[in-house]
């Protein structure tokens, strides 16, 4: 692996010629990042290996033997930590995604592109496949290089290499991804098998081959032209927005000078080296202003504060910033904006709490057998079949007590007492008997009721009718 003393300029002098020559047509057609460290990129570092570890090992941890994090579509249950979501629980599910929207809007306008540069899945599988690209075929000059040279076996085992390395990591995603649907114990060995479902062989495959073309060669295409939150980031910007920015007052005008050189009276500090264009992953130059296909990776600033330590002046030519420069800084005072998604945040989640908390842990369906209106019983009663669905919300098992609102005289027959294992949905055919001769209509209103063991309050109702002979 190339040091990233190897990948610097030299900033007195510039590339090789060659490479200089190519640069300009090469970086329209296919843009070669140079590798840079410093301190925003060890942020990055921090905030992308726990994300990553976090994706990874999730769907392997259960807690009781239950999954923590299931979204399981055969059994139509999304398991999330201790919350069990049922197919009637989508609305929650959507509220929650209007929360993170909301919280993403929040952040865009108080830190700008913050969730882009530092906890996109885009960023950081780009940067994986970045660094398998640069451990194979060498620094930056040497990739372009590589990429003009003719065909070779060190060529060829450079370029196999990088992509064998690709497919692993884009395999991992991928069944990893479909983790998260099917218990992933049982996936493995069933994809090494060629014994999954169909659907699960599939999502694996057009999982891995996205991951593969969108890390390995879309890249910052997807961050420009795919992605919809480029487009419509600035909306959300404000004057005091932090965003990456290049200090034209102390810059301009650029150009070139001896390393620790008092500049010029007209000269600016940017010495025009282009570190800042090299190291952007997507091809822009952070000193025509902001863009938006800048996605605040803050690689250029980590890029112009090496290159103003080695010529002896301040670090943050290139700096976060609200507006244009680092000389125009953030108003103490928080903007309307970003007031306003702030007080929706806490408005919304503390409702998304409130539902969730009071949220009825039992849930109970009934439907009549359609198939036979009564069924006659001993001693001229009538029977009426019904079919009820008990789900238990919780994570744990509970006993529930069945009972019949609506008719005093009935009684149901069979067992009035379940045990539902924590998000699981019971069925159960009971038999309700009455007798017709104390009935004033053919049809009555009833009410199915379910009770917690040790509770004295009624958990759930289910609405039905109980029918009769018609008596002369
Ligand atoms: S301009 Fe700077 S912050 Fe923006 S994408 Fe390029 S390197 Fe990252
Ligand atoms: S802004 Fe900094 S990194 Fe970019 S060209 Fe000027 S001196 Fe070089």
């Amino acid at each position: 692996m190339t040091s990233q003393h190897d990948d610097l300029i030299a900033i007195d002098a510039v590339a090789p010629a060659e490479v200089c020559e190519l640069d300009s047509r090469r970086r329209r057609e296919k843009i070669y990042t140079r590798r840079i460290e410093g301190r925003y990129q060890r942020i990055r570092l921090y905030t992308g290996w726990p994300l990553l570890m976090g994706y990874l090992i999730l769907p392997w941890v259960s807690i009781n033997q239950r999954p923590v994090i299931l979204f399981d579509l055969a059994d139509r249950k999304f398991h999330i930590f201790n919350l069990t979501l049922w197919p009637q629980d989508l609305v929650l599910l959507g509220f929650l995604l209007i929360i993170a929207a909301f919280a993403l809007f929040a952040v865009t306008t108080i830190w700008g592109r913050l969730w882009c540069g530092y906890t996109c899945p885009q960023t950081i599988w780009t940067a994986i496949f970045m660094y398998i690209e640069q451990r194979f075929e060498g620094s930056r000059n040497q990739r372009i290089k590589l990429d003009m040279e003719p065909p070779s076996w060190t060529k060829l085992r450079k370029k196999t290499l990088k992509h064998a390395g690709w497919v692993l990591v884009a395999l991992v995603t991928g069944i990893t991804f479909v983790g998260y649907f099917v218990p992933i114990r049982s996936l493995i060995p069933d994809l090494l098998t060629l014994s999954a479902a169909n659907g699960a062989m599939a999502f694996t495959l057009l999982f891995s081959v996205a991951t593969y073309l969108n890390a390995g060669y879309m890249r910052e295409k997807v961050c420009t032209q795919l992605c919809p939150y480029a487009r419509f980031q600035s909306v959300m910007f404000d004057q005091n927005t932090l965003v990456v920015a290049y200090d034209t007052h102390r810059g301009e005008p650029r150009g070139s000078r001896k390393r620790f050189a008092q500049r010029g009276e007209h000269q600016g500090d940017c010495i025009d080296c282009e570190l800042c264009v090299q190291v952007c992953p997507t091809g822009i130059d952070i000193r025509n202003g902001l863009q938006y296909e800048c996605i605040g990776c803050a690689l250029c600033i980590d890029a112009c504060d090496s290159i103003m330590a080695k010529m002896g002046s301040p670090k943050g030519l290139v700096s976060y910033s609200s507006g244009e420069g680092s000389s125009r800084r953030r108003s103490p005072v928080i903007s309307p904006k970003a007031l306003g998604y702030g007080t929706a945040l806490v408005i919304m989640m503390t409702v998304f709490a409130g539902t969730l908390l009071t949220r009825n842990i039992v849930e109970l369906t009934a439907s009549r057998d359609r198939s036979q209106l009564y069924v006659p019983a001993p001693g001229e009663l009538v029977d009426n079949i019904y079919e009820l669905h008990i789900t238990n919300r919780d994570h744990s098992a509970h006993r529930f007590e069945i009972g019949v609102q609506g008719l005093d005289h009935g009684s149901i027959i069979g067992n009035t007492t379940v045990t539902i294992p924590g998000g699981e949905m019971l069925e159960v055919d009971l038999r309700y008997r009455a007798n017709p001769r104390l009935l004033r209509d053919v049809g009555t209103d009833i009410e199915f009721t379910v009770i917690m063991e040790g509770s004295s309050t009624v958990q759930a109702v289910a609405p039905s009718r109980f029918i009769r002979p018609s008596i002369n």
